[in-house]
């Protein structure tokens, strides 16, 4: 059954080619998708056999099975027993220098950070923010791909170079990529050079010492970026660790955090919350990787998913075991700091996004995997699956400025995941991908796994 089903989708863009020449005004192009259970990506009720139309790789109709009227001359695909979710947006990762488990700036290539976007499309990922440590090479590569986009590669989408003291960055091998600036001036010479090569909306800034290892962008510095920033109609996002650091920032006009405040162990207080609510707009991506071991234990039930097998060596799949984490931790971890923050924030109305930092030192090599870890995370720490889902579809899309992705509804970009068993029911349903549509095009998951079983075949 789910052969055939698979043959049959898979012959769909031989069915558009075969209708390319047929009269237009039959739509001929169009396919009637029937069947599903159907997640919208708004946190509403899912639809049951639901019916949606995509034609000229948008959705132009969405509704119950009966009530969707096919155009003339449309394919029909029966995705009965299937559940359909948006592709999810990745708002936070590092794309280029990851290679396996190599973490290096020779690997910043064209050819790796196609793979990278490919990792992405894969999982059903369809849009990816590289946040703060592009090169150039990264922002030709981004403009050529918004002008062409290439199938089965996600969207690239990238805050530039970002800023920090000098040296005072991301770890290495990321920390030269980012603007080291020590005056007021330079902080705002900086961002009118990245609104000057159109980065994708947000300005990236570093205040964290690192343990005492490094500088943190002081107030006058980071002030100073994010009112060059609005200035030039851009938005900012800031990597800090510190609560109290947190709460000047957010005083400073910060717009967003890529990571959530209790990074370093310490409790959401009243103060910050107050803070949270006098400033809706602001968002936190979630970023819970950090916290993966004392969420899932020393060894993860996921680490046997055939999923990773398809697209990891078994190298890098070996570094997701950290025998060092004691077996009780996710015991002590459900009681702890991250589910109370969590739900501090959520319960003061604050926006969360979904960001896995995918390529930085916490998240690792895993493109497109790491972002479905983050949803099974965020249940883990007290969300619902629907509230996770919204997360990584929705509010990721809205909190990057994405008007045509993060849900199943007329108008939007077909960009969505056949699913063979219900998330809602199991967020870790996610992984269970059948196929995954971008701009209403299956991706031809079968050749990029043939690419990457050709990798693990050499080791
Ligand atoms: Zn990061």
């Amino acid at each position: 059954m789910v052969i055939h089903l698979r043959a049959l989708i898979l012959s769909v863009p031989l069915l558009l080619s075969a209708c390319a020449a047929a009269p237009p005004a039959q739509q001929s192009n169009a396919v009637l998708f029937e069947g599903a259970r159907l997640i919208i990506g708004n946190e509403r009720p899912p639809i049951e056999n639901a019916a949606f139309v995509v034609a000229n790789g948008a959705f132009t109709e969405v509704g119950r099975a009966g009530e969707v009227t096919a155009p003339e001359g449309a394919a029909r695909v029966s995705l009965a027993g299937k559940t359909v979710m948006p592709a999810i947006i990745d708002a936070h990762g590092h794309m280029g220098y990851r290679r396996g488990v190599s973490f290096l700036v020779e690997n910043y290539t064209r050819e790796n950070l196609i793979d990278h976007l490919q990792r992405q499309a894969y999982h059903g990922v369809a849009a990816f923010m590289s946040m703060g440590t592009e090169r150039d090479l990264g922002y030709a590569l981004r403009d050529e791909l918004r002008a062409q986009p290439q199938p089965g590669v996600a969207l690239f989408l990238s805050a530039g170079r970002g800023l920090a003291m000098p040296s005072g960055g991301p770890a290495p091998p990321l920390r030269d990529s980012p603007y080291g600036v020590s005056t007021p001036e330079e902080a705002r010479a900086a961002v009118r050079e990245l609104a000057a090569k159109k980065i994708d909306r947000y300005v990236k800034i570093w205040v964290d010492d690192r343990e005492g290892q490094v500088k943190k962008l002081t107030p006058d510095l980071y002030t100073a970026a994010i009112d060059e920033a609005h200035t030039l109609g851009l938005k900012t996002v800031t990597h800090t660790q510190d609560r109290e650091d947190v709460k000047a920032i957010l005083r400073a006009g910060i717009d967003g955090l890529a990571h959530p405040p209790w990074r370093l162990g310490q409790e959401v207080d009243d103060e910050l919350v107050g803070l949270f609510r006098e400033r809706p707009h602001v968002f936190v991506l979630l970023t819970l990787w950090g916290t993966r071991n004392q969420i899932f234990g020393p060894r993860p039930a996921w680490i046997d998913d055939p999923l990773l097998r398809e697209t990891f060596t078994e190298e890098d799949i070996r570094l997701l075991e950290n025998p060092k984490i004691p077996a009780d931790a996710p015991a002590k971890w459900r009681s702890g700091v991250v589910p109370r923050g969590v739900a501090k924030l959520k319960a003061a109305g604050v926006r969360f996004g979904l960001g896995d930092d995918a390529g930085a030192t916490n998240g690792a090599q895993y493109f497109g995997f790491a972002a479905h870890l983050e949803m099974a995370s965020m249940v883990e720490a007290g969300l619902t699956p629907a509230e996770a889902i919204t997360i990584a579809t929705r509010n990721s899309a809205e909190i990057l400025g994405l008007d045509r992705l993060g849900t199943v509804e007329a108008g939007k970009s077909a960009d969505f995941i056949v699913l063979d068993a219900n998330p809602l029911e199991n967020i870790h349903n996610t992984r269970r991908i059948n196929v995954v549509y971008l701009r209403g095009e299956a991706v031809d998951r079968e050749a990029l796994r043939a690419k990457w079983t050709a990798v693990r075949a050499t080791q």
